[in-house]
């Protein structure tokens, strides 16, 4: 195989993507579905899984219910087993300082961010073992690097990158790889949302505040959901094979968010 023909995934991989209805999650299932291979998604989004591209399947499923979590593979494994689970599902949570977060805030940031990520990779690890596959978790530059106002979610995303890296040490010797891709600011409605409320917290207009994160972001632009379906093709391509337990960052961010 050639360098070039080794970037691409081999046609015919099983993938599950979980909240692949909208935003990143979506972009990647689009991918891998336009690289060949057969896709299964599952999200709490009813409407948006009704519009799915054809041939993509999916679930309702929420990552925060362990039983949710138990139907989700029942039925992603319809697809004859999974070599690549991408643990996507994350919400943004709290735009809160440390005096304002309650319990009960925190407690759901977690849950659905980090503890989500460990119920799925949980059920995913018999199934890669099986087809010496890959596991991908989606973490954040906010899991390497502070962010004020935001700490449950820097907290939960640094919590993933320690599943990564946990992960990949005990199931490498078994074949499989487990990676984390840490996306800079991402283009879409959820980023605009992050910014709208840290502008509010500081008093500062919309448009400074974007204008005071992108001038921590070298090239001075969004990353774009694309971007992140590009790194999770690469990882599940045989030029990939040799990464694992790795934080991969997608974005040209240089400081502190
Ligand atoms: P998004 O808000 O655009 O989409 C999130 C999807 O998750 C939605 O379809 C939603 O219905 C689904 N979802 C929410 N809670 C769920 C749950 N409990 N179970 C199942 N599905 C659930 O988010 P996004 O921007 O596409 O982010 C995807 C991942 O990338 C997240 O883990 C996020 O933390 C991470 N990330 C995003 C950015 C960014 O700038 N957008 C940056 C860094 C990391």
């Amino acid at each position: 195989m050639s360098v070039v023909e080794s970037l691409s995934p081999r046609p015919g991989l099983r993938v599950l993507v979980t909240a692949g209805a909208n935003g990143i999650g979506l972009a990647i299932a689009r991918a891998f579905q336009e690289a060949g291979a057969r896709v299964h998604v599952c999200d709490i989004d009813t409407q948006a899984l009704a519009v799915l591209p054809d041939g993509i399947t999916h679930t309702v499923a929420d990552v925060s219910r362990e039983a949710d979590v138990v139907r989700l593979f029942q039925e992603a494994v319809r697809l004859g087993g999974l070599d690549v689970v991408v643990n996507n599902a994350g919400i943004a949570g709290p735009t809160a300082g440390i005096d304002e977060i309650d319990d009960k805030t925190w407690a759901h940031t977690i849950d659905i961010n980090l503890n989500g990520q460990y119920r799925v990779a949980h059920r995913a690890a018999p199934l890669l073992r099986d087809s010496q596959g890959l596991l991908l978790n989606l973490a954040s530059v906010a899991g390497r690097l502070g962010f004020a106002y935001r700490t449950p979610y820097a907290a939960s995303k640094w919590g993933v990158v320690g599943l990564t890296k946990s992960l990949a040490c005990e199931l490498g010797p078994e074949g499989v790889r487990v990676n984390a891709i840490l996306p800079g600011i991402v283009r879409g409605p959820r980023i605009e949302k992050v910014i709208e409320d840290r502008a509010a917290k500081r008093g500062i207009s919309y448009a400074e505040m974007e204008q005071e994160n992108l001038a921590k972001v070298s090239m001075r632009r969004m990353v774009e959901p694309t971007d992140i379906a590009a790194m999770a093709l690469f990882l599940s391509a045989p030029g990939g094979a040799n990464i694992s337990g790795q934080a991969l960052s997608v974005c040209a961010n240089v400081e502190s968010l």
